[in-house]
């Protein structure tokens, strides 16, 4: 569908002033949730939502929310939903996030301008704080709206000044009432600048996202035997950092393996270490380290956890070290619902536009709502796939690209494909 890129880039250009960063490289922003930035890019949002003829609400963790329910539409049904955030981290880029927002604006747009005719209400969303740069959570907005969290728990949460995000919303009047509710959402679109150079690499505008990656951390110990460097015989020790770099060397060759017999794009890596008493006339008697695994199936990072503990116990055998692994953290890969990524794939051959499937190794806040109801992804290319950095790009014409074929999935999925009546000629 065809977007009006200048209003588009106007306002990603508008919403760049707040938290405004200018440096050598190029511009970027800085804008954390609850800040004085934060309340005028949310205040300008709710001035375009409005211009625009939508209804808007804010909900008690400060989800802001336009919806538009055409005359077409029987408006108690479920809508359909997309946008993304306006926070970013420190010195970040001008489209990771608000892209998604405006984009989802510009989309609803064009539709009402083109006469199109849902049959389903469309909500345009900005998710609080997905970066985690305040509160400390990542995706929060978005995980309340998921029913990952309540309302109340993230209201509580603190910054490292002890302000609750319940102050902080207050503080600049965006704490508003009731709990948007993603579960009651038909479907929901995602667009966001893809932070990796695939689509660059291949010169193709558009990116549908199959998966995200599930991400598991665990905290490994490996305990040996701190002795004297210079009157410990080799015969006699018990080396913890000799071992760790056994295990750092199986991972790796345990995720290569994986690579090449199960999945192509699993990683693995162990990147943090820290050696006890970590002295050069000491042999290493501790060592903790970090273990990261990422993969579009659970199934195959399951697999990869069990290989690294395979590798502690044979240490323990083989070296007579103790070890110990705690898998800590993990959040299981979410698939992109078949009919989202179909309606994606539609629209964009209709507008005549390559796009290509791809998964994301990123998390987003569609990964919470991926979990309540028929979610979908769309990636726009990154200049060299810089991001969350004021050098982050994306061509304007990228952006109105990708935001067509974001309004010609939304179109579809709420029910009024203007292509339709061609599709069986
Ligand atoms: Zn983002």
């Amino acid at each position: 569908m065809n977007v009006d890129r200048e209003r588009l880039r106007e306002d990603v250009e508008r919403n760049a002033e707040f938290g405004h960063v200018e440096t050598d490289e190029g511009r970027g922003r800085t804008n954390r949730p609850g800040t004085e930035a934060n309340r005028r890019a949310r205040t300008f949002l709710v001035e375009r939502l409005e211009d625009a003829g939508l209804e808007v609400r804010i909900d008690s963790v400060g989800n802001v929310v336009g919806r538009w329910v055409p005359a077409s539409a029987d408006p108690d049904a479920r809508p359909v939903a997309a946008g993304s955030h306006l926070d970013s981290v420190p010195e970040g880029g001008i489209f990771d996030g608000p892209l998604g927002v405006y984009g989802a604006l510009e989309a609803v747009r064009t539709m009402r301008e083109l006469g199109i005719e849902p049959e389903r209400p469309l909500v345009v969303v900005s998710f609080t704080e997905e970066e985690g740069g305040r509160f400390g959570s990542g995706m929060l907005g978005s995980s309340v709206a998921a029913g990952r969290r309540s309302v109340e728990e993230a209201l509580a949460l603190e910054d490292e000044e002890g302000t609750t995000l319940e102050d902080a919303l207050e503080g600049i009047g965006f704490r508003g009432e009731g709990r948007l509710n993603a579960a009651g959402w038909d479907a929901w679109f995602e667009l966001h600048v893809e932070q990796g150079e695939r689509l660059e690499s291949v010169g193709v505008p558009v990116g549908i996202v199959t998966d995200i990656t599930g991400i598991t951390h665990c905290a490994v110990t490996i305990e040996g035997e701190a002795n004297h460097a210079g009157a410990t015989p080799m015969g006699e020790r018990t080396d913890a950092l000799a071992a760790a770099s056994e295990f750092v060397r199986d991972v790796e060759r345990a995720a290569e393996e994986t690579v090449a017999s199960e999945s192509e794009g699993v990683v693995a890596t162990v990147g943090s270490l820290s050696v006890g008493p970590n002295a050069t006339n000491v042999v290493p008697g501790r060592v903790e380290c970090g273990v990261d695994v990422r993969d579009v199936d659970h199934g195959v990072m399951d697999g990869l956890v069990g290989r690294a503990r395979g590798s502690l116990a044979r240490l323990e055998r083989s070296r007579g070290v103790e070890c110990a692994l705690d898998r800590e953290f993990d959040v299981e890969p979410a698939s992109m619902a078949p009919r989202c990524r179909t309606a994606a794939r539609e629209a964009a051959k209709a507008d005549g536009i390559t796009a290509m499937e791809m998964y994301s190794g990123a998390a987003h806040d569609t990964m919470r709502v991926a979990r309540v109801t028929d979610a979908g992804l769309l990636f726009a290319p990154s200049r060299e796939g810089i991001s969350h950095n004021p050098r982050e790009w994306t061509d304007w014409d990228d952006c109105a690209t990708a935001t067509g074929v974001l309004a010609g999935a939304l179109a579809r999925l709420a029910g009024a494909a203007p292509e339709t009546e061609d599709r069986g000629s």
